[in-house]
């Protein structure tokens, strides 16, 4: 199969679909795999190591999209990427569908055959493509409530670890999957009091053993969630109904009960976002504020990273992208899956949670 990588056009967005050494595993496979010229300049990989790889250096992102039968990329489409795909093509990238009607509708005109990082299951049932993206995302979301709280930032002035003698920041995270567990080392590594709310009892019993009782947990409901963000200084939207919009599990009326100048990090903004306030934001523009409560809600942010999140992304991929690219739909017959992630075929979305969360 011809397959092409083009380079990301979306705000400060600077990964790549394929790594070189994803590259080189598609041509020992036997396919043919143009990138666009500088696709790889945001991971240090110039078009001489791509080239060396095994890839075909195409100057524009028109020419990968006229020749390749299957497109690799990491973000949604953008609107002037999904006119140029056609019924004869796969798309294998993240979509988030759920809360964007218009690229759904975008993708359908198309006809293109879609499969999305976001759905795709493992044998467990759990998301091995959104996974390594979660961990980065929640690492970085300490890293980004530590500096929106900072005073220079419009933040409260919390050191999020405290010094000795001074007490540490409070950091709640909503949802105790990936992003929040990866949230919770990173604040419970700092020295931060850290609470875990999650709607699973039996993820919160494991979340106890993980962390040897060093974080706090409770059951997600409107009364625990009320009393944790009133003390909050930094709480973590981390939640996830996969395919589903986020649950709205802070409302506005509940960010009269915060601290002024506390920060929301809404990681689950690319699926919507679990605070009634949030919109996305940019790398460029991360931060707003409504009563004044910080929030920092960017829908990509393991593209602040690219060179540790494109490596990690690729780990996961490589082995379904590859069933792709050898068998084209066929893998998604033989592999339930894979099958999840097939969110648009023939001009219909044909996941079922993807369909009703538009309907
Ligand atoms: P996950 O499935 O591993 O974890 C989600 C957790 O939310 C689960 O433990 C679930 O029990 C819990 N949950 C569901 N409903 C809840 C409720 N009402 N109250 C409390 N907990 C509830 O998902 P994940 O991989 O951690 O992803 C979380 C979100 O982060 C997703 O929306 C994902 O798309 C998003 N994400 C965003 C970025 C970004 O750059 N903004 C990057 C990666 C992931």
């Amino acid at each position: 199969m011809r397959v092409g990588v083009p380079k990301e056009i979306k705000n400060h967005e600077y990964r790549v679909g394929l790594t070189p050494g994803a590259v080189r595993e598609y041509v020992a496979h036997g396919h043919e795999v143009l990138v666009q010229a500088g696709a790889g300049l945001g991971i240090a990989a110039s078009d001489d190591v791509y080239r060396a790889a095994g890839a075909e250096i195409v100057d524009t992102a028109e020419e990968v999209f006229t020749r390749a039968q299957m497109i690799v990329k990491v973000k949604e489409p953008q609107p002037s990427e999904w006119v140029q795909l056609r019924d004869d093509q796969i798309l294998f990238t993240y979509l988030h569908l759920a809360p964007d009607p218009e690229q759904a509708k975008g993708l359908m005109a198309s006809g293109v055959t879609a499969v999305a990082y976001e759905t795709v299951t493992d044998a467990r049932g759990q998301l091995p493509l959104l996974a390594p993206m979660s961990e980065v995302a929640g690492r970085l979301s300490i890293e980004a409530a530590g500096h929106a709280l900072k005073a220079p930032n419009g933040g409260r002035g919390v050191l999020l670890g405290g010094v000795p003698g001074v007490q540490p920041g409070r950091v709640v995270v909503l949802g105790g999957g990936v992003v929040g567990t990866h949230a919770a080392r990173m604040a419970v590594g700092l020295g931060a009091e850290v609470t875990i709310i999650d709607r699973s009892i039996p993820r919160l019993r494991e979340l106890d053993e993980l962390f040897g009782g060093r974080v706090r947990t409770r059951v997600s409901t409107l009364e625990s969630i009320e009393q944790e963000i009133a003390e909050a200084d930094a709480v973590i939207g981390a939640v996830l109904i996969p395919g589903a919009s986020a649950p709205k599990l802070v409302t506005r009326p509940m960010l009269s009960h915060m601290k002024p100048r506390a920060v929301l990090v809404d990681v689950a903004i690319d699926q919507g976002g679990c605070f009634e306030t949030s919109h996305a934001t940019t790398h460029a523009e991360p931060t707003y504020e409504v009563d004044g409560v910080i929030h920092y809600c960017v829908a990509n942010m393991p593209g602040a990273v690219p060179l540790t999140s494109s490596h990690a992304l690729n780990n996961a991929t490589l082995p379904y992208g590859l069933a792709l690219a050898d068998k084209g739909y066929a893998a998604c017959e033989e592999n339930p899956g894979l099958m999840e992630g097939l969110n648009v075929r023939g001009g219909k979305i044909v996941n079922k949670v993807v369909a009703d969360a538009l309907a």
